[in-house]
């Protein structure tokens, strides 16, 4: 898939996710890995259901991202942050 419609998709589900949230349809939850209710993202595993997200702080959010280049091959190992 060409990069620039996966970029589209990705900036439809973040503002779908976001007026879902605003309008109260979508409960901001704490993160799924460590209970932090700051900072707390979205994370979409598909942006095609934009409304289907893990909830994860910027500090496990930025990790998942991680995990994921890595498992693409687009980086060669994970740099795990200290918690
Ligand atoms: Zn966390
Ligand atoms: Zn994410």
């Amino acid at each position: 898939m060409p990069v620039r419609t996966v970029n589209k998709r990705k900036l439809r589900a973040q503002l779908m996710l976001r007026e879902a949230v605003l309008e109260g349809r979508l409960i901001r939850q704490p993160c799924a890995i460590c209970g932090s209710t700051t900072n707390v993202h979205g994370h979409h595993e598909n942006y095609s259901k934009p409304l289907e997200v893990q909830w994860l702080c910027a500090h496990h959010h930025a990790k998942m991202h991680n995990l994921r280049m890595q498992k693409e091959g687009r980086i060669k190992r994970v740099v795990w942050l200290s918690v």
